[in-house]
């Protein structure tokens, strides 16, 4: 059954507050998003997959669990570039494939421009990167990749949703858990989420 978790993880939510500050300078913005990321990719891979393993510590044999699933982060560009760094940290086996989707200014669809992906998986369980689940149609459409490329098991992390988005992508793709920090209140007319934190690539890379 799909999961859609909204942390109340109180590191989150004091770190989300500092990131939505329009104070925020853009090199704090980063050290935010990298560290709210891992926090909810901790979050995301309670589930993960493990084998049992014995260990040689210096004072003999013990049991343990090593990881068993390759991991995929596919960050979706721009924004989701700033999501990579923190998680990685954490799982540095894991595979970076990017994707890149913009949506078109007039319609809001998604638009697909560069993908590298080998024509066979090489990951079981991918999780996609993207700060704000605005419309949901990028989300949506990069799950259709990654099941298109045989991707097992796929999840959505991102760090603020619209309702819009959060609906848009559990529809097409109810087998997806998605994983938030907060769910704001609306999308304005020009599909950014109110109140948001505004654009979060802008805001990552000093543009706009
Ligand atoms: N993308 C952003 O960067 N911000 C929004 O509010 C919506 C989409």
């Amino acid at each position: 059954m799909q999961k859609i978790h909204v942390s109340n993880h109180p590191l989150i939510q004091h770190k989300l507050t500092k990131l939505r500050d329009i104070n925020t300078n853009p090199k704090k913005f980063r050290e935010l998003i990298k560290e709210i990321s891992a926090l909810l990719a901790y979050e995301a891979t309670s589930d993960l997959l493990i084998t049992p393993v014995s260990v040689t510590s210096p004072m003999g044999s013990a049991k343990g669990f090593e990881l068993n699933e390759k991991i995929g982060l596919v960050p979706i560009l721009r924004a989701g570039l700033g999501m990579v760094e923190g998680i990685w940290e954490m799982m540095p086996t894991a595979e970076v494939w990017h994707i890149g989707i913009y949506r078109d200014e007039k319609t809001l669809k998604p638009i697909e421009y560069y993908n590298k992906l080998p024509i066979e998986p090489s990951v079981g369980l991918c999780l996609i990167l993207d700060p704000m689940l605005a419309t949901g149609g990028s989300a949506s459409a990069t799950v259709c990749v990654l099941k298109k490329w045989g991707v097992k098991r796929i999840k959505y992390l991102g760090i603020i949703g619209a309702p819009e988005g959060i609906s848009c992508l559990s529809n097409d793709h109810p087998d997806i858990d998605i994983h938030l920090a907060a769910v704001d209140d609306r999308l304005n007319d020009i599909g950014y989420i109110v109140p948001g934190l505004g654009d979060a690539g802008d805001r990552q890379f000093g543009t706009g």
